[in-house]
């Protein structure tokens, strides 16, 4: 279990905090707005209105404890450089901050952060790839154009063997696994016949996945 700090609490921060909070860790919000920490407080281990760029205030809050910080005041440049300036000064050494600009980008990038978010683009381009691949329910970038990919098994494909499937791409994708209902089957072998509703985890390169999708939908 872990000790999060969520600096900013709008729809960002909140959603971050909140889900935090469900997987087991221990959540300070911090926020400028009382209106805000009202609606959360309850919800999170410690809520308070407090002006993150006053380093008091941070530090009465017992901020230094905690292992990340989130910083998620994406709208007011200066108050989140002056934010994260402040955590690096309390010797933070994981701190994930929330981008709404190229400038903003920039200067966080200088000034060296863990992770800088632009939930809007990288949202935005997930949207493009689900609307392009609905059967794609989940993807993961492993790097070097691989991808990890849960696909839903319509019916379209149920019935055709896993050697069916991957037919001429076999050496560029590995399945990985199938979860039917409550069952995972690991260790797939090529004879494996696909079931409607299967989920299917598949590793590969993008071309080779790019080539079975009009077989999937
Ligand atoms: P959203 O996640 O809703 O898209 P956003 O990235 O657009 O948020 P803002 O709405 O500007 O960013 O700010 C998020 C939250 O941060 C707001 O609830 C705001 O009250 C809070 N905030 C802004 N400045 C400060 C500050 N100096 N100290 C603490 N909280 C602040
Ligand atoms: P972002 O993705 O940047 O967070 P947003 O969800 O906060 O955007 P807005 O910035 O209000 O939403 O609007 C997004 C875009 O939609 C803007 O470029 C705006 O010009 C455009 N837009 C707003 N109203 C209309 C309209 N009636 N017709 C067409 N485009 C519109
Ligand atoms: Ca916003």
């Amino acid at each position: 279990m872990g000790q999060f700090a969520v600096i900013g609490l709008g729809r960002f921060g909140s959603a971050a905090s909140l889900e935090l909070m469900r997987l087991g860790h221990s959540v300070i919000g911090v926020d400028i707005n009382a209106k805000i920490v009202n609606q959360i407080a309850d919800q999170l281990t410690l809520a308070a209105v407090a002006d993150a760029t006053d380093e008091h205030a941070l530090k009465d809050l017992n901020i230094t404890a905690c292992d990340a910080a989130l910083v998620a005041m994406g709208e007011s440049l200066e108050a989140s450089i002056l934010c994260v300036l402040l955590l690096k000064s309390m010797d933070i050494k994981e701190i994930w901050v929330k981008a709404t600009s190229k400038p903003h980008h920039t200067i966080l990038s200088r000034i060296g952060v863990s992770r800088i978010i632009h939930p809007e683009e990288e949202m935005g381009m997930k949207v493009a790839q689900s609307l392009s691949y609905p059967m794609v329910n989940q993807y993961m970038s492993i790097g070097h154009s691989l991808y990890v990919v849960e696909i839903k098994i319509t019916e379209k494909c149920q019935g055709i063997s896993i050697a069916e499937l991957l037919k001429e791409v076999k050496d560029s994708i590995d399945p990985l696994l199938v979860r039917r209902k409550k069952t995972i089957f690991k260790r797939i072998e090529p004879s494996f016949t696909l079931e409607m509703d299967d989920s299917l985890v598949l590793a590969g390169s993008l071309n080779a996945l790019k080539t079975i999708a009009p077989r999937l939908a």
